[in-house]
């Protein structure tokens, strides 16, 4: 933490910021906040430089289009890569989430670069669309409880060898490639399908950001009946036969 206050950056929320996915930024900050933390959240236009000093980064899903605009933005800019190398950490959704792997398709049907951040290739989904609420069990060294989201893209997330998944899926598509895998992240960077927003469904989520960038194991507890009911709710729509 740089000063003594926690610096979240949310990125591009002029380009990459679909299906509420800007509640992530809220949740995150507001957690920070009940838990005493001094919080500096910085919203970072597409026209101005990414600060390379930033504890938490948050990147939205996004339309295809402006989701191209996007990466080639961050390409140029480079300040999210030189922020993961100070030990930043990253947490995507959807359009953001192929944009910090190698590549993905982009709106013109090219081959797009992204950031490899993450050990990951996005292709464009030759089947229907994946839309709809999604359930998926954590990989269980992260140790939180089932996710909830809601997932909306064409685009499939094939793994590498350096990307573990984030979850596997008991409702709902996830990475699309069949073998039950959702999202991916390596030791700062996350990236997922899920919309939700999805730290608003899943809070702990959130919880786990803030305790790799304050490098504790627990932070105080808080008040979170009206998540659980949010969350429940989820559960029971997601499990309902489509
Ligand atoms: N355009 C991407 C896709 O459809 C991402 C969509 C999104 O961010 N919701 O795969």
């Amino acid at each position: 933490m740089s000063d003594n206050s926690l610096r979240i950056v949310w990125v591009y929320p002029d380009l990459l910021s679909t299906y509420g996915d800007q509640g992530n930024v809220l949740v995150v900050e507001r957690r920070a906040r009940q838990r005493g933390l001094d919080v500096a959240r910085l919203d970072v236009r597409s026209d101005q430089p990414i600060p390379t000093s930033g504890d938490i980064y948050l990147i939205g899903g996004g339309e295809d289009r402006p989701q191209r605009l996007a990466a080639e933005r961050l390409r140029r800019d480079s300040g999210l890569t030189r922020a993961v190398e100070n030990g930043a950490i990253v947490f995507s959704v959807c359009a953001g989430y192929q944009i910090l792997g190698h590549e993905f398709i982009n709106d013109l049907g090219q081959r797009e670069p992204g950031l490899g951040l993450l050990d990951v290739v996005s292709v464009r989904g030759e089947g229907e669309r994946c839309v709809g609420d999604v359930l998926a069990d954590i990989d269980p060294r992260l140790g939180l409880p089932q996710l909830t989201g809601f997932e909306n893209h064409q685009g499939v997330t094939h793994l590498g060898p350096a990307a573990r998944p984030l979850a596997q899926v008991r409702a709902g598509r996830g990475n699309g490639t069949g073998d039950g895998t959702e999202g991916a992240y390596n030791d700062t960077v996350f990236g997922t399908y899920m919309h939700g927003p999805v730290f608003a469904r899943n809070p702990l989520l959130a919880d786990l950001l803030l305790k790799l960038a304050l490098d504790v194991n627990a932070l105080p507890p808080t008040d979170d009946r009206w998540f659980e009911a949010l969350r429940n709710e989820r559960i029971a729509a997601a499990e309902q036969p489509a």
